[in-house]
């Protein structure tokens, strides 16, 4: 029983059938088959094996105590795709997006993608373009920044000039990467302040910000906070007139993780990507409107001589040469699969379609929650399907948006509260994020329990404690 294999195997001493499993520690399983043991280590690896029947059971189990993910309004990531999807998905998932010699096809279907993307966003010429996918918008917004950082270094290096100090513009409502992007890369972060007049960048004192030391730009495509897009065009201005000026060059990277797949499907018509010469770089999330299952995001670059050469790796395939640029080493492949899968599936009209009819229901439920009286908009979903709204002022002392996240919560909806960036953290927004599977039928469904849960909230007499605001959770 002891042999040197199983130097464990003493623990075993107490016995299989144990009546006192301490919930706390344990799992145990109450689907009773013979032979096999009815706790199991919740903390430690089990000492023997278990039927998969069982295994399966006890992980299913508990992964469906998670919330159900078509009512989670929380969310920017798929949580619907249609089963040939699925059927991909599955013969899919043993791939390795690294392995461009094994996989030639799919590392073929992963370069057919990032150019479909590179056309979608105006790139000047498309033979003289590098993208990659990414395990996300965080790796893409981190290769976007590298390049830039990058850029800039190599250039004041050739004029002789310092590069120890770089930093970066954006707003203070970016999302939480470009936070980590400057700490784990050692660049100065430059927020420029949202304030009620501005919620957006603009461009508006970006002369104040910018200097020799400013590797570019930040312009988002769809906040996370409010959905709001950044005025690229403004900003493009605006640096074009600083260039003037000063002299100084400064470029940009657009983070369109769910605008730059909206946008060029919804409003045709807005400059915001390789259209604008300051435009160097633009990453999106395939897993957001992309509309693939997580994780996978995509960067793109508008020449090869935005993108340093030193930043390059070369992998072997098919016996050549594969340029790649990436932060992460293996990750799945399958998503980039699906991703073709959905080009191919919906095509423009198609995308415009799902998108449109997200937009719509956004629309739709924004309208109606404005007209139920004690809510203001900070935006209607019109730019990409995501709203936000605050409590009017001197409404109600009783309860909070906070309060009102709750009660959805127990009704199954989770629709988050949270406080607004930066200088603005006193405001309190909640949000909704309209996806694909967000019908007009499941919309009508939260209009009609939200406004049980404010007539309910409306008909308190005295204020409900205020510990919900110290709960809350931003789903970034
Ligand atoms: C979601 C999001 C990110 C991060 O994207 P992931 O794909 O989750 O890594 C970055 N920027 C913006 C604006 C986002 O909305």
């Amino acid at each position: 029983m002891t042999s040197p294999r199983h130097p464990r195997k003493a623990r075993l001493s107490k016995p299989h059938h144990s009546t006192n499993v301490d919930p706390n520690l344990s799992l145990s399983p109450i689907f009773v088959r013979p032979g096999e043991a009815t706790d199991l280590p919740k903390f430690t690896l089990p000492d023997s094996m278990s039927e998969p029947e069982t295994a399966y059971q006890i992980v299913h189990d508990e992964s469906i105590l998670d919330g159900n993910s078509r009512l989670n309004l929380a969310t920017f990531v798929t949580t619907w795709m249609d089963d040939y999807a699925k059927k991909l998905y599955l013969e899919s998932a043993d791939k390795n997006m690294i392995d461009k010699d094994e996989y030639p096809a799919t590392s073929a279907i992963e370069e057919r993608c990032w150019r479909i993307l590179a056309d979608l966003w105006h790139v000047p010429d498309i033979d003289d373009t590098l993208g990659t996918s990414t395990i996300g918008s965080s790796e893409a917004c981190m290769l976007g920044g590298l390049a830039l950082k990058r850029l800039w270094q190599e250039r004041r290096r050739a004029h002789g000039e310092p590069s120890d100090k770089p930093n970066l513009v954006m707003s203070a409502a970016v999302q939480v990467v470009w936070e980590k992007f400057c700490n784990y890369w050692d660049v100065e972060p430059r927020y420029v302040p949202v304030t009620p007049d501005h919620l957006v960048l603009d461009g508006t004192g970006l002369e104040d910000y910018v200097d020799e030391n400013t590797i570019g730009v930040v312009a988002i495509l769809g906040q996370t906070f409010t959905g709001l897009y950044d005025d690229v065009a403004a900003i493009a201005d605006k640096l074009d007139t600083i260039q003037a000026d000063t002299g100084l060059d400064i470029r940009m990277h657009i983070d369109g993780a769910s605008g730059a797949m909206v946008a060029p499907f919804c409003q045709p018509d807005l400059a915001w990507d390789f259209s604008l010469d300051r435009v160097n770089s633009i990453s999106t999330s395939g897993h957001k409107y992309g509309l693939v299952y997580p994780g996978l995001g995509w960067v793109v670059w508008r020449n090869t001589q935005v993108i340093p050469e030193s930043l390059i790796f070369h992998v072997s395939y098919l016996g050549g040469d594969m340029p790649t640029l990436a932060l992460n080493f293996s990750r799945p492949g399958a998503q980039v699969l699906l991703q073709y899968y959905q080009f191919l599936r919906l095509g423009f009209e198609g995308y415009h379609e799902v998108q449109q009819n997200s937009i719509d229901v956004a629309t739709f439920l924004s309208g109606s929650i404005e007209k139920l009286g004690p809510f203001r908009l900070i935006s209607r979903g019109d730019t990409i399907p995501v709203f936000a709204w605050v409590l009017k002022e001197g409404y109600t002392d009783n309860w909070s948006l906070y309060d009102l996240a709750e009660r959805l919560r127990m009704r199954g909806w989770l629709v988050p509260a949270y406080p607004m960036a930066d200088a603005m953290s006193d405001v309190v927004l909640q949000r909704i994020v309209v996806r694909f599977g967000m019908s007009h039928d499941l919309a009508t469904a939260l209009l009609t329990d939200l406004t049980a849960e404010v007539h309910k909230l409306d008909s308190l007499q005295s204020p409900l404690p205020d510990e919900f605001a110290r709960r809350s959770q931003f789903h970034h």
